[in-house]
């Protein structure tokens, strides 16, 4: 084992707070809670043991900074360390791990860089709690609306601005957090791929191009409730047989789609509210939550709209009405081709089975990128699997990532 992969290895289970990263019940570190900051308490003592300096933003982002030129450029990386209830160890761990570990090999080899190099460790990326994902990215990049956060409660009722307060952190003062665009210059994140593209493609690295961002509809039937034994089948308004043919139209079109498409499409009904949801009453009210993701923002809009008139057809059949609602729509995030470029050859020059992707889910680079030219790099995990307890990503594939990052940065640091 060299000295590396047991140095990721160790810091892996710091980061953490763990002995073992074998837990049945993974990891719980909600956003805002003792959990998440205990995590970010061990981040800084290994970029401390680094030598970086520390400091913590006004909305709780830790920053880990290598300095060695105030008025030169900041290359910055990161990536969180807050979990879903139950999650995984690497979600997010992966990217700090990994740029932290990147640092350490650049100065064991000695390397001095002509650019500041800032590792980032964002507070509260997963939605797990409040149902708002990327906290300390967005006020980074000034686009959290502190308006909407405040009306925001988990479910024990805790509201945000309770949390952040109990976090140590002002909840007036989280916007100040923001920085100007002139203080990076761009910005990395490595991640688990929490998909099996790259494990099918026998890949180690991927590097990605786009991030495709949801379509979020709301379908809801309206029919009436009544009892089950009494009242006879041709007299009935059962909202659920009426909105359930929509199910596998969703699937079957979505198949469809993909037969002919050139950017793949994936949509879900992935919630249901069914009211009032007893045994001895007929459905009165179903409510469907549908999300649809592509990199393609035509392909996944077109869709929605087939839905829209599919619902439309199916409304006000035997009594019952069906409503079509559109809760998100956000252009898919095309990352820069430059750095896409760069970050590929970075690979590709180590030696590593290297492919271009897209990425199926969210992360915070999404709101760097808004801001500055920024990548992303994926590194395989087990099956998929992820936001579960079985989550495992090989310490060799977190070793494969930390040399892209250092060798990305030894390029780009260097001259
Ligand atoms: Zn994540």
């Amino acid at each position: 084992m060299t000295s590396l992969s047991s140095w990721i290895e160790n810091k892996l289970l710091q980061l953490n707070v763990t002995e073992t990263m074998d837990k049945q019940n993974g990891f719980s570190r909600l956003s805002f809670t003792k959990e998440e900051k205990a995590a970010h308490v061990q981040f800084e003592k290994i970029a401390s043991e680094l030598g970086l300096n520390v400091h913590q933003d006004a909305a709780g982002n830790t920053w880990a900074v290598w300095e060695v030129d105030h008025s030169a450029p900041t290359i910055a990386l990161g990536s969180h360390l807050d979990t879903v209830d139950s999650g995984g160890g690497y979600d997010g761990t992966a990217g700090v791990l990994t740029a932290l570990a990147a640092i350490r090999e650049l100065k064991r080899s000695k390397f001095i860089p002509k650019k500041n190099i800032a590792v980032i460790c964002f507070i509260s990326e997963e939605s797990a709690r409040f149902g708002i994902s990327t906290i300390g990215s967005k006020a980074i990049t000034g686009k959290l609306n502190k308006q909407e956060l405040s009306t925001m409660k988990d479910r024990d009722g805790v509201s945000v601005q309770q949390a952040i307060t109990a976090y140590g952190i002002d909840f007036h003062s989280i916007d100040q957090a923001v920085i100007p665009i002139e203080s990076l210059e761009c910005f990395i994140e490595l991640h688990i791929e929490q998909g099996t593209t790259l494990e099918n493609a026998g890949a180690s690295i991927g590097i990605v191009k786009g991030i495709a961002c949801p379509v979020r509809l709301k379908v809801t039937a309206e029919g009436m409730a009544n009892h089950t034994g009494t009242t006879p089948m041709n007299r009935r308004k059962d909202a659920f047989v009426a909105i359930a043919p929509l199910v596998t139209f969703v699937q079957a079109e979505a198949l469809k789609v993909n037969e002919t498409s050139e950017q793949p499409l994936v949509a879900t009904v992935s919630t249901i509210s069914l009211k009032p949801n007893a045994m001895n009453v007929i459905p009165g009210r179903v409510e469907l939550g549908i999300d649809i993701r592509s990199v393609d923002d035509e392909l996944k809009r077109n869709f929605a709209e087939k839905i829209k008139s599919y619902c439309s057809e199916i409304n006000n059949k035997d009594g019952v009405t069906i409503e079509f609602t559109t809760l998100v729509d956000n252009d898919s995030v095309l990352l820069e081709d430059t750095m896409h470029d760069k970050l590929l050859q970075a690979s590709e020059s180590l030696g590593y089975q290297t492919i271009s992707m897209n990425s199926g889910a969210g992360h915070d680079v999404m709101n760097m990128a808004a801001n500055w030219p920024s990548g992303l790099i994926f590194i395989p995990c087990k099956d998929g699997i992820s936001h579960h307890p079985a989550e495992y990503a090989a310490i060799n594939d977190l070793e494969k990532g930390t040399r892209v990052i250092a060798n990305f940065l030894q390029v780009e640091a260097g001259n």
